[in-house]
């Protein structure tokens, strides 16, 4: 079976440093690769584009990047939309816009579910990030994108479908609306941060009168009564629970602590992260 390439992304990993979508408009604004692509427009296109999600609300917030791209979808819409083979698959897996085949098919744009295709209104094409293609073509072993992300974000692999499965498993990976049915071979590590919810709080404790942070307590949550996880209260009281998916109903935390008592607290999860507030521990 044929070794074929597949990007991951960690998004745990992006600081929206934007190194990966400069570096594109680096390679590609004013430049021409014959057989690859027509040169990258000064304005207007994000071929590698970096999208932005806010979670939760003081004092638990924090703000997580998740770089997007054409995915190189084994079942393509955008090739089924081409007219004249001006999309193609290459046996590696990177799937390849002609730049002259190509040429007036504007159709081609709303083709792609992911928004990944971009139309060059100076040579009348549409384009999209390529895999680098032109760069492994000449030996190179990783793509600009991970070359130069200074965080480690990115790993191409090229690797036998079956292997990747593995890799996939492994590791939790997912891909982007995969109810399409289009194989992507764009994968994400930790793409809950853009789409779970967390739920946190804070363990407290009364002592003679002044509210202090009650670490080490166990803080198991529920939901019909069933436990789904349990954690323990950090150094400062503070506990979260994440991968929770959004609008999931009513759920419940106990909370128990050796030295200082027991609580519990209820709460429903809707569309957002949600911080529950300080608890008090009571004998
Ligand atoms: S270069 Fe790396 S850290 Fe910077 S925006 Fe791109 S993926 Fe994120
Ligand atoms: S992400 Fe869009 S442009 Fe890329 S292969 Fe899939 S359908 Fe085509």
């Amino acid at each position: 079976m044929a070794k074929k390439w597949n990007m991951i992304v960690d998004v745990a990993r992006c600081d929206n440093c934007r190194n990966c979508f400069l570096a594109t408009k680096d390679e590609h604004i004013g430049n021409e690769f014959p057989g690859y692509s027509a040169p990258q427009p000064e304005r207007g296109h994000s071929w590698v584009d970096i999208k932005r999600r806010e979670r939760g609300s003081w004092p638990a917030v924090e703000a997580h990047f998740m770089p997007v791209m054409c995915n190189h979808c084994d079942d393509a819409p955008c090739m089924k939309a081409a007219k004249d083979g001006a999309i193609t698959k290459r046996a590696d897996g990177i799937v390849l816009i002609d730049p002259v085949k190509s040429k007036g098919q504007k159709e081609i744009v709303d083709a792609c579910p992911y928004g990944a295709i971009y139309w060059n209104e100076d040579e009348q094409v549409p384009q999209a990030w390529f895999f680098d293609a032109h760069l492994l073509d000449k030996g190179w072993d990783k793509t600009r994108i991970e070359q130069c992300c200074p965080t480690n974000a990115f790993r191409s692999v090229k690797v036998e479908d079956r292997e990747m499965q593995r890799i996939s498993e492994e590791e939790g990976l997912q891909v982007r609306k995969p109810e399409l049915g289009t194989k992507p071979r764009v994968h994400y590590k930790n793409m809950h941060l853009m789409t779970h919810c967390f739920v946190a709080g804070s363990v407290v404790v009364d002592a003679d009168g002044v509210e202090e942070c009650a670490p080490d307590a166990e803080v198991v949550l529920e939901q019909d009564g069933r436990e789904l996880a349990r954690t323990t209260s950090d150094t400062f009281g503070d506990f979260r629970f994440d991968k929770l998916a959004k609008n999931s109903g009513q759920y419940r935390v106990q909370i128990k602590s050796d030295a200082s008592g027991s609580a519990s607290a209820s709460f429903e999860l809707g569309g957002e992260c949600l911080y529950i507030g300080a608890i008090s521990l009571a004998n």
